[in-house]
Protein backbone atom coordinates (compact mmCIF):
# COMPACT_ATOMS: atom_id res chain seq x y z
CA UNK A 1 0.00 0.00 0.00
CA UNK A 2 1.55 3.47 -1.53
CA UNK A 3 1.41 6.37 1.16
CA UNK A 4 -1.36 8.88 -0.31
CA UNK A 5 0.24 12.00 -1.78
CA UNK A 6 -1.13 14.95 0.10
CA UNK A 7 -2.59 17.69 -2.54
CA UNK A 8 -5.09 20.31 -2.65
CA UNK A 9 -7.92 17.67 -3.32
CA UNK A 10 -7.07 15.75 -0.64
CA UNK A 11 -7.12 18.69 1.50
CA UNK A 12 -10.59 19.05 0.28
CA UNK A 13 -11.81 15.81 0.27
CA UNK A 14 -15.63 14.97 1.08
CA UNK A 15 -15.82 10.89 0.95
CA UNK A 16 -18.03 8.35 2.85
CA UNK A 17 -15.48 5.82 5.02
CA UNK A 18 -12.57 3.66 3.75
CA UNK A 19 -14.50 1.19 1.89
CA UNK A 20 -13.61 -2.56 3.23
CA UNK A 21 -11.06 -4.69 1.53
CA UNK A 22 -12.25 -7.48 -0.53
CA UNK A 23 -12.14 -10.83 1.63
CA UNK A 24 -13.60 -14.29 0.39
CA UNK A 25 -15.46 -14.95 -2.77
CA UNK A 26 -17.84 -12.35 -4.54
CA UNK A 27 -20.56 -12.86 -7.63
CA UNK A 28 -21.34 -10.12 -9.71
CA UNK A 29 -22.19 -9.76 -13.59
CA UNK A 30 -19.11 -7.26 -14.01
CA UNK A 31 -15.86 -6.80 -12.42
CA UNK A 32 -14.28 -3.40 -12.95
CA UNK A 33 -10.51 -2.94 -11.87
CA UNK A 34 -9.21 0.34 -11.11
CA UNK A 35 -10.53 3.22 -9.18
CA UNK A 36 -10.21 6.14 -11.52
CA UNK A 37 -12.00 8.26 -13.36
CA UNK A 38 -12.40 5.52 -16.16
CA UNK A 39 -13.23 2.61 -13.63
CA UNK A 40 -15.85 5.02 -11.61
CA UNK A 41 -17.51 6.00 -14.48
CA UNK A 42 -17.73 2.90 -15.61
CA UNK A 43 -19.21 1.75 -12.29
CA UNK A 44 -21.85 4.46 -12.63
CA UNK A 45 -23.30 3.79 -16.11
CA UNK A 46 -23.87 -0.19 -15.41
CA UNK A 47 -25.69 0.49 -12.12
CA UNK A 48 -27.67 2.94 -14.01
CA UNK A 49 -28.37 0.63 -16.40
CA UNK A 50 -29.45 -1.97 -13.24
CA UNK A 51 -26.55 -4.48 -14.16
CA UNK A 52 -24.68 -5.85 -10.89
CA UNK A 53 -20.82 -4.50 -10.88
CA UNK A 54 -18.21 -4.60 -8.59
CA UNK A 55 -15.19 -1.85 -8.28
CA UNK A 56 -11.47 -3.17 -7.24
CA UNK A 57 -9.26 -0.38 -6.25
CA UNK A 58 -5.54 -1.17 -5.07
CA UNK A 59 -5.16 1.85 -3.32
CA UNK A 60 -8.19 4.51 -2.43
CA UNK A 61 -10.95 6.36 -4.72
CA UNK A 62 -8.83 8.67 -6.79
CA UNK A 63 -5.24 8.39 -5.92
CA UNK A 64 -4.10 8.26 -9.60
CA UNK A 65 -3.94 10.77 -12.35
CA UNK A 66 -8.07 11.10 -11.11
CA UNK A 67 -7.61 12.43 -7.87
CA UNK A 68 -4.96 15.15 -8.04
CA UNK A 69 -5.05 17.05 -11.78
CA UNK A 70 -5.55 20.32 -12.93
CA UNK A 71 -9.70 19.44 -13.03
CA UNK A 72 -9.69 21.32 -16.21
CA UNK A 73 -13.15 19.93 -18.45
CA UNK A 74 -13.43 20.64 -21.78
CA UNK A 75 -13.96 18.96 -24.80
CA UNK A 76 -11.40 17.91 -26.99
CA UNK A 77 -8.41 14.97 -26.86
CA UNK A 78 -5.21 14.82 -25.79
CA UNK A 79 -4.62 14.85 -29.99
CA UNK A 80 -5.72 18.56 -31.15
CA UNK A 81 -8.56 17.83 -33.60
CA UNK A 82 -7.38 19.42 -36.51
CA UNK A 83 -5.21 16.39 -36.24
CA UNK A 84 -7.61 14.31 -36.22
CA UNK A 85 -9.44 16.00 -39.09
CA UNK A 86 -6.34 15.43 -41.27
CA UNK A 87 -6.00 11.41 -39.95
CA UNK A 88 -9.48 10.11 -40.35
CA UNK A 89 -11.11 13.28 -42.20
CA UNK A 90 -13.56 15.57 -41.10
CA UNK A 91 -17.05 13.87 -40.82
CA UNK A 92 -14.86 11.57 -38.29
CA UNK A 93 -13.18 14.02 -36.41
CA UNK A 94 -16.84 16.00 -36.13
CA UNK A 95 -17.90 12.37 -34.39
CA UNK A 96 -15.24 11.74 -31.72
CA UNK A 97 -15.57 16.01 -31.00
CA UNK A 98 -19.19 15.46 -30.86
CA UNK A 99 -18.51 12.63 -28.46
CA UNK A 100 -15.45 14.71 -25.96
CA UNK A 101 -18.33 17.37 -25.71
CA UNK A 102 -21.24 14.99 -24.57
CA UNK A 103 -18.30 13.72 -21.65
CA UNK A 104 -18.66 17.44 -20.47
CA UNK A 105 -22.63 16.72 -20.10
CA UNK A 106 -22.17 13.57 -18.74
CA UNK A 107 -20.06 15.08 -15.78
CA UNK A 108 -22.28 18.36 -15.53
CA UNK A 109 -25.51 16.04 -15.05
CA UNK A 110 -23.91 13.93 -12.47
CA UNK A 111 -22.82 17.17 -10.36
CA UNK A 112 -26.03 18.49 -10.15
CA UNK A 113 -26.55 19.93 -7.17
CA UNK A 114 -23.70 18.51 -5.44
CA UNK A 115 -21.57 21.63 -4.36
CA UNK A 116 -18.62 19.92 -3.12
CA UNK A 117 -17.48 18.64 -6.94
CA UNK A 118 -17.46 22.62 -7.12
CA UNK A 119 -17.93 22.75 -10.93
CA UNK A 120 -20.58 25.66 -10.15
CA UNK A 121 -17.03 27.68 -10.16
CA UNK A 122 -17.36 30.78 -13.05
CA UNK A 123 -17.36 28.12 -16.38
CA UNK A 124 -14.88 29.35 -18.71
CA UNK A 125 -11.08 28.95 -19.73
CA UNK A 126 -8.83 31.32 -21.62
CA UNK A 127 -6.09 29.40 -23.98
CA UNK A 128 -3.49 32.24 -24.18
CA UNK A 129 -1.09 33.26 -27.07
CA UNK A 130 2.24 32.86 -25.75
CA UNK A 131 5.18 34.96 -26.60
CA UNK A 132 5.49 36.62 -29.95
CA UNK A 133 4.30 33.84 -32.55
CA UNK A 134 1.82 35.17 -34.32
CA UNK A 135 -1.43 32.69 -34.63
CA UNK A 136 -4.12 33.77 -36.47
CA UNK A 137 -6.72 33.32 -33.74
CA UNK A 138 -9.49 34.19 -35.69
CA UNK A 139 -9.59 31.95 -38.45
CA UNK A 140 -8.79 29.09 -35.50
CA UNK A 141 -12.01 30.50 -34.17
CA UNK A 142 -14.45 30.59 -37.03
CA UNK A 143 -12.87 27.07 -38.44
CA UNK A 144 -13.95 25.55 -34.63
CA UNK A 145 -17.58 27.50 -34.64
CA UNK A 146 -18.66 26.39 -37.75
CA UNK A 147 -16.96 22.58 -37.96
CA UNK A 148 -17.60 21.60 -34.85
CA UNK A 149 -20.12 24.10 -32.92
CA UNK A 150 -18.02 25.66 -30.48
CA UNK A 151 -18.94 29.19 -28.88
CA UNK A 152 -15.50 30.19 -28.98
CA UNK A 153 -14.59 34.11 -28.75
CA UNK A 154 -11.41 36.29 -29.23
CA UNK A 155 -10.07 38.30 -26.82
CA UNK A 156 -7.58 41.30 -27.67
CA UNK A 157 -4.35 41.77 -26.26
CA UNK A 158 -5.91 44.31 -23.93
CA UNK A 159 -8.79 42.22 -23.08
CA UNK A 160 -6.51 39.69 -21.54
CA UNK A 161 -4.40 42.66 -19.78
CA UNK A 162 -7.42 43.61 -18.07
CA UNK A 163 -7.98 40.39 -16.37
CA UNK A 164 -4.01 38.62 -16.54
CA UNK A 165 -1.02 40.93 -15.89
CA UNK A 166 1.51 38.82 -17.82
CA UNK A 167 3.95 40.32 -20.29
CA UNK A 168 3.88 36.26 -22.10
CA UNK A 169 0.67 36.81 -23.64
CA UNK A 170 -0.64 38.97 -26.09
CA UNK A 171 -4.37 37.53 -27.18
CA UNK A 172 -6.63 34.46 -26.27
CA UNK A 173 -9.14 32.54 -27.23
CA UNK A 174 -12.20 32.45 -24.64
CA UNK A 175 -14.02 29.47 -24.31
CA UNK A 176 -16.96 29.72 -22.23
CA UNK A 177 -18.12 25.63 -22.27
CA UNK A 178 -15.16 24.73 -20.13
CA UNK A 179 -15.40 23.77 -16.54
CA UNK A 180 -13.59 23.65 -13.48
CA UNK A 181 -14.16 20.76 -11.42
CA UNK A 182 -12.59 18.98 -8.17
CA UNK A 183 -12.20 15.77 -9.46
CA UNK A 184 -11.47 14.06 -6.31
CA UNK A 185 -15.08 15.05 -4.99
CA UNK A 186 -16.80 14.31 -8.34
CA UNK A 187 -15.46 10.55 -8.23
CA UNK A 188 -16.60 9.99 -4.16
CA UNK A 189 -19.91 11.77 -5.81
CA UNK A 190 -20.25 8.76 -8.43
CA UNK A 191 -19.27 6.34 -5.84
CA UNK A 192 -22.05 7.10 -3.45
CA UNK A 193 -24.85 7.53 -6.47
CA UNK A 194 -23.42 3.82 -8.07
CA UNK A 195 -23.46 2.35 -4.50
CA UNK A 196 -26.94 3.56 -3.86
CA UNK A 197 -27.52 1.35 -6.71
CA UNK A 198 -25.84 -1.51 -5.54
CA UNK A 199 -22.76 -1.54 -6.47
CA UNK A 200 -19.95 -2.95 -4.99
CA UNK A 201 -16.68 -0.93 -4.12
CA UNK A 202 -13.29 -2.58 -2.24
CA UNK A 203 -10.53 -0.09 -1.71
CA UNK A 204 -6.87 -1.15 -0.80
CA UNK A 205 -7.83 -4.46 -2.93
CA UNK A 206 -5.62 -4.97 -5.80
CA UNK A 207 -6.21 -7.46 -8.64
CA UNK A 208 -3.36 -9.35 -9.18
CA UNK A 209 -4.63 -11.94 -12.07
CA UNK A 210 -7.32 -12.65 -14.10
CA UNK A 211 -8.17 -16.43 -14.65
CA UNK A 212 -11.18 -17.59 -17.14
CA UNK A 213 -13.25 -20.69 -15.46
CA UNK A 214 -15.81 -21.65 -18.23
CA UNK A 215 -18.15 -18.80 -19.06
CA UNK A 216 -16.68 -16.38 -16.60
CA UNK A 217 -13.53 -15.07 -14.47
CA UNK A 218 -11.82 -15.06 -11.81
CA UNK A 219 -10.67 -12.12 -10.58
CA UNK A 220 -7.50 -13.16 -7.87
CA UNK A 221 -7.24 -10.46 -5.54
CA UNK A 222 -4.73 -10.32 -2.55
CA UNK A 223 -7.20 -11.16 0.29
CA UNK A 224 -9.87 -12.69 -2.18
CA UNK A 225 -11.39 -13.09 -5.65
CA UNK A 226 -14.48 -12.00 -7.50
CA UNK A 227 -16.15 -13.91 -10.21
CA UNK A 228 -17.49 -12.19 -12.99
CA UNK A 229 -19.12 -12.23 -16.61
CA UNK A 230 -17.10 -9.65 -17.82
CA UNK A 231 -14.26 -7.58 -16.94
CA UNK A 232 -13.69 -3.97 -17.33
CA UNK A 233 -10.11 -3.11 -16.70
CA UNK A 234 -8.94 0.82 -16.06
CA UNK A 235 -5.97 0.67 -14.26
CA UNK A 236 -4.16 2.98 -16.58
CA UNK A 237 -0.20 3.19 -16.30
CA UNK A 238 0.01 1.85 -13.22
CA UNK A 239 2.80 -1.02 -13.01
CA UNK A 240 0.43 -4.20 -12.84
CA UNK A 241 0.64 -6.91 -15.34
CA UNK A 242 -2.78 -8.41 -15.63
CA UNK A 243 -2.68 -8.07 -19.22
CA UNK A 244 0.60 -7.67 -21.13
CA UNK A 245 -1.08 -6.33 -24.01
CA UNK A 246 -2.42 -3.65 -22.19
CA UNK A 247 0.42 -2.57 -20.47
CA UNK A 248 2.97 -2.67 -23.15
CA UNK A 249 0.78 -0.30 -24.75
CA UNK A 250 1.00 2.43 -22.69
CA UNK A 251 3.57 5.08 -21.34
CA UNK A 252 3.36 6.71 -17.87
CA UNK A 253 4.17 10.38 -18.19
CA UNK A 254 4.56 12.67 -15.41
CA UNK A 255 2.97 16.42 -14.81
CA UNK A 256 3.07 18.43 -11.78
CA UNK A 257 1.09 21.09 -9.62
CA UNK A 258 1.84 23.03 -7.21
CA UNK A 259 -0.68 25.17 -4.46
CA UNK A 260 0.51 28.18 -3.67
CA UNK A 261 -0.06 29.71 0.20
CA UNK A 262 -3.66 32.16 0.17
CA UNK A 263 -2.53 35.53 -1.60
CA UNK A 264 -5.55 37.45 -0.96
CA UNK A 265 -5.23 40.89 -2.40
CA UNK A 266 -2.17 39.87 -4.02
CA UNK A 267 -3.86 37.58 -6.24
CA UNK A 268 -5.28 40.60 -8.51
CA UNK A 269 -1.78 41.70 -8.84
CA UNK A 270 -1.52 39.15 -11.59
CA UNK A 271 -5.39 37.39 -11.91
CA UNK A 272 -8.35 39.36 -11.48
CA UNK A 273 -10.96 36.34 -13.43
CA UNK A 274 -12.36 33.86 -12.11
CA UNK A 275 -11.44 31.39 -15.19
CA UNK A 276 -8.93 28.60 -15.75
CA UNK A 277 -6.17 29.65 -18.27
CA UNK A 278 -3.98 27.51 -19.94
CA UNK A 279 -1.84 28.24 -23.45
CA UNK A 280 -0.72 27.35 -26.80
CA UNK A 281 2.78 25.97 -25.96
CA UNK A 282 3.78 22.43 -26.92
CA UNK A 283 4.14 21.85 -23.22
CA UNK A 284 1.53 24.75 -21.73
CA UNK A 285 0.78 25.94 -17.99
CA UNK A 286 -2.45 25.40 -16.63
CA UNK A 287 -3.88 27.36 -14.04
CA UNK A 288 -6.79 28.52 -12.33
CA UNK A 289 -7.58 30.91 -9.29
CA UNK A 290 -9.32 29.08 -6.31
CA UNK A 291 -12.25 30.57 -4.11
CA UNK A 292 -9.23 30.87 -0.92
CA UNK A 293 -7.48 32.59 -3.38
CA UNK A 294 -5.12 30.13 -3.57
CA UNK A 295 -3.50 29.37 -7.35
CA UNK A 296 -3.65 25.90 -8.15
CA UNK A 297 -0.83 26.13 -10.93
CA UNK A 298 0.19 22.99 -13.60
CA UNK A 299 2.79 21.87 -15.83
CA UNK A 300 5.32 20.13 -16.99
CA UNK A 301 6.10 16.65 -19.12
CA UNK A 302 8.43 14.16 -18.51
CA UNK A 303 8.86 11.05 -17.91
CA UNK A 304 10.44 11.70 -14.39
CA UNK A 305 7.61 10.91 -12.29
CA UNK A 306 8.99 12.38 -8.71
CA UNK A 307 11.16 15.07 -9.82
CA UNK A 308 13.31 16.55 -6.61
CA UNK A 309 12.64 20.53 -5.10
CA UNK A 310 9.10 20.49 -6.78
CA UNK A 311 7.88 23.04 -5.26
CA UNK A 312 10.57 25.51 -5.85
CA UNK A 313 10.59 24.65 -9.27
CA UNK A 314 6.92 24.74 -9.96
CA UNK A 315 7.07 28.20 -8.21
CA UNK A 316 10.12 29.24 -10.59
CA UNK A 317 7.68 28.36 -13.31
CA UNK A 318 4.71 30.56 -12.13
CA UNK A 319 6.98 33.85 -11.31
CA UNK A 320 8.38 33.24 -14.99
CA UNK A 321 4.81 33.98 -15.55
CA UNK A 322 4.05 36.14 -12.83
CA UNK A 323 7.23 37.71 -11.31
CA UNK A 324 5.02 40.44 -9.50
CA UNK A 325 4.29 37.46 -7.20
CA UNK A 326 8.05 37.25 -6.40
CA UNK A 327 7.74 36.55 -2.53
CA UNK A 328 4.88 34.31 -2.32
CA UNK A 329 5.25 31.02 -1.74
CA UNK A 330 3.99 26.96 -2.10
CA UNK A 331 2.06 25.50 0.27
CA UNK A 332 1.99 21.85 -1.64
CA UNK A 333 3.25 20.21 -5.06
CA UNK A 334 2.75 17.10 -5.92
CA UNK A 335 3.08 15.00 -9.60
CA UNK A 336 0.52 12.92 -11.32
CA UNK A 337 0.88 9.91 -13.76
CA UNK A 338 -0.90 10.07 -17.29
CA UNK A 339 -1.19 7.36 -19.54
CA UNK A 340 -0.46 7.92 -22.95
CA UNK A 341 -0.61 5.91 -25.83
CA UNK A 342 1.92 6.18 -29.22
CA UNK A 343 -0.84 8.09 -30.56
CA UNK A 344 -2.13 9.92 -27.76
CA UNK A 345 -5.87 8.70 -27.94
CA UNK A 346 -7.39 7.06 -25.46
CA UNK A 347 -7.73 3.16 -26.31
CA UNK A 348 -11.45 2.00 -25.54
CA UNK A 349 -12.27 -1.53 -26.58
CA UNK A 350 -12.61 -5.34 -25.96
CA UNK A 351 -9.69 -7.83 -25.61
CA UNK A 352 -11.16 -11.40 -26.03
CA UNK A 353 -14.57 -12.56 -24.94
CA UNK A 354 -15.57 -10.63 -22.70
CA UNK A 355 -13.09 -8.75 -21.32
CA UNK A 356 -13.19 -4.83 -22.32
CA UNK A 357 -10.37 -2.18 -20.98
CA UNK A 358 -10.51 1.73 -20.80
CA UNK A 359 -7.12 3.45 -20.89
CA UNK A 360 -4.78 6.35 -22.60
CA UNK A 361 -7.06 9.38 -21.47
CA UNK A 362 -3.66 11.37 -21.29
CA UNK A 363 -3.79 14.53 -20.11
CA UNK A 364 -7.31 14.99 -21.35
CA UNK A 365 -9.43 12.71 -19.19
CA UNK A 366 -12.36 14.62 -17.43
CA UNK A 367 -14.58 14.68 -20.31
CA UNK A 368 -12.95 11.13 -22.04
CA UNK A 369 -13.43 9.11 -18.78
CA UNK A 370 -16.97 9.87 -18.86
CA UNK A 371 -17.84 9.27 -22.02
CA UNK A 372 -15.59 6.28 -22.48
CA UNK A 373 -17.62 4.40 -19.50
CA UNK A 374 -21.04 5.24 -21.07
CA UNK A 375 -19.51 3.53 -24.41
CA UNK A 376 -18.49 0.59 -22.88
CA UNK A 377 -21.33 0.63 -20.71
CA UNK A 378 -23.35 0.73 -23.67
CA UNK A 379 -22.02 -1.82 -25.46
CA UNK A 380 -22.06 -4.42 -22.40
CA UNK A 381 -25.67 -3.94 -21.71
CA UNK A 382 -27.37 -2.52 -25.59
CA UNK A 383 -24.67 -4.41 -27.91
CA UNK A 384 -24.20 -0.70 -29.03
CA UNK A 385 -21.17 -0.30 -31.32
CA UNK A 386 -20.59 3.70 -31.06
CA UNK A 387 -17.06 2.57 -28.89
CA UNK A 388 -15.76 0.92 -32.44
CA UNK A 389 -15.43 4.80 -33.47
CA UNK A 390 -11.94 4.70 -31.36
CA UNK A 391 -10.57 1.44 -33.24
CA UNK A 392 -8.25 3.25 -35.38
CA UNK A 393 -6.66 4.04 -31.91
CA UNK A 394 -4.76 0.74 -31.60
CA UNK A 395 -3.23 -0.96 -28.93
CA UNK A 396 0.34 -0.33 -30.57
CA UNK A 397 3.31 -1.45 -28.55
CA UNK A 398 5.27 1.14 -26.77
CA UNK A 399 8.60 -0.58 -26.23
CA UNK A 400 9.28 0.04 -22.47
CA UNK A 401 11.60 1.47 -21.35
CA UNK A 402 12.98 2.25 -24.91
CA UNK A 403 9.58 4.02 -25.64
CA UNK A 404 10.25 5.95 -22.52
CA UNK A 405 13.57 7.37 -24.01
CA UNK A 406 11.60 8.48 -26.92
CA UNK A 407 8.98 10.47 -25.22
CA UNK A 408 11.41 12.03 -22.93
CA UNK A 409 13.70 13.45 -26.21
CA UNK A 410 10.12 14.00 -28.40
CA UNK A 411 9.36 16.32 -24.91
CA UNK A 412 12.92 18.34 -24.78
CA UNK A 413 12.38 18.90 -28.87
CA UNK A 414 9.35 20.53 -27.58
CA UNK A 415 10.74 22.38 -24.79
CA UNK A 416 13.04 23.71 -27.37
CA UNK A 417 10.87 24.92 -30.15
CA UNK A 418 8.27 26.33 -27.25
CA UNK A 419 11.94 28.48 -26.38
CA UNK A 420 12.49 29.06 -30.16
CA UNK A 421 8.76 30.48 -30.84
CA UNK A 422 8.97 32.59 -27.76
CA UNK A 423 11.95 34.44 -28.62
CA UNK A 424 12.22 34.48 -32.09
CA UNK A 425 8.68 34.64 -32.99
C1 LIG B 1 -1.32 16.39 -12.66
C2 LIG B 1 -2.36 16.04 -13.68
C3 LIG B 1 -3.16 17.05 -14.21
C4 LIG B 1 -4.16 16.73 -15.12
N1 LIG B 1 -5.05 17.72 -15.49
C5 LIG B 1 -6.14 17.38 -16.23
C6 LIG B 1 -7.12 18.35 -16.51
O1 LIG B 1 -7.06 19.49 -16.04
N2 LIG B 1 -8.16 18.00 -17.30
C7 LIG B 1 -8.29 16.72 -17.81
O2 LIG B 1 -9.26 16.46 -18.54
N3 LIG B 1 -7.38 15.76 -17.52
C8 LIG B 1 -6.33 16.05 -16.74
N4 LIG B 1 -5.41 15.10 -16.42
C9 LIG B 1 -5.59 13.73 -16.94
C10 LIG B 1 -6.64 12.90 -16.17
O3 LIG B 1 -6.50 13.11 -14.80
C11 LIG B 1 -6.44 11.43 -16.55
O4 LIG B 1 -6.55 11.29 -17.94
C12 LIG B 1 -7.50 10.54 -15.91
O5 LIG B 1 -7.59 10.78 -14.54
C13 LIG B 1 -7.18 9.07 -16.17
O6 LIG B 1 -8.07 8.28 -15.44
P1 LIG B 1 -7.85 6.72 -15.27
O7 LIG B 1 -8.99 6.19 -14.49
O8 LIG B 1 -7.59 6.14 -16.63
O9 LIG B 1 -6.46 6.56 -14.50
P2 LIG B 1 -6.09 6.69 -12.95
O10 LIG B 1 -6.73 7.86 -12.33
O11 LIG B 1 -4.60 6.64 -12.87
O12 LIG B 1 -6.74 5.41 -12.28
C14 LIG B 1 -6.21 4.11 -12.36
C15 LIG B 1 -6.54 3.44 -11.03
O13 LIG B 1 -6.32 2.05 -11.14
C16 LIG B 1 -5.84 1.59 -9.89
N5 LIG B 1 -5.17 0.30 -10.13
C17 LIG B 1 -4.07 0.06 -10.88
N6 LIG B 1 -3.76 -1.23 -10.89
C18 LIG B 1 -4.70 -1.85 -10.13
C19 LIG B 1 -4.92 -3.21 -9.76
N7 LIG B 1 -4.13 -4.19 -10.18
N8 LIG B 1 -5.98 -3.48 -8.95
C20 LIG B 1 -6.81 -2.50 -8.52
N9 LIG B 1 -6.63 -1.21 -8.86
C21 LIG B 1 -5.60 -0.89 -9.64
C22 LIG B 1 -4.89 2.69 -9.44
O14 LIG B 1 -4.64 2.66 -8.06
C23 LIG B 1 -5.67 3.94 -9.89
O15 LIG B 1 -6.50 4.45 -8.86
C24 LIG B 1 -4.34 15.38 -15.56
C25 LIG B 1 -3.51 14.37 -15.06
C26 LIG B 1 -2.53 14.68 -14.13
C27 LIG B 1 -1.66 13.59 -13.58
Amino acid sequence: MKIDTDTYYKQTEQRANLRSKLYGTIETDICIIGGGLAGINTLVELSEKNFSAVLLEEQRLGSGASGRNGGFLSAGYSVPINRLERRLGRKYAQDLYRLSAEGIEIVRRRCENSPQTEIDTEPGIVRMSWGKKKNNLTAQIDYMNSIYGTQLSYWSKSKVAEHYSSQKYSDAIFNPDAYQLHSLNYIHKCAGDAESLGAKIFEETTAINITRRKNSYIVCTNHGHVRANTVVICTSACQNYLNTKLYNAILPIGTYVLLTEPLFDRLTEAIRSPYAVSDNRRIENYYRPLRSTQILWGGGMSTRLKPNNLKQKMLKDLLKVYPQLSGISGQLAWSGTMGYARHSMPQIGRLKDNIWYLQGFGGHGLNTTAIAGNLIARAIVDDDDTYELFSPFRLNFVAKPLGLLGAELIYLSWKTKDLLDEYIG
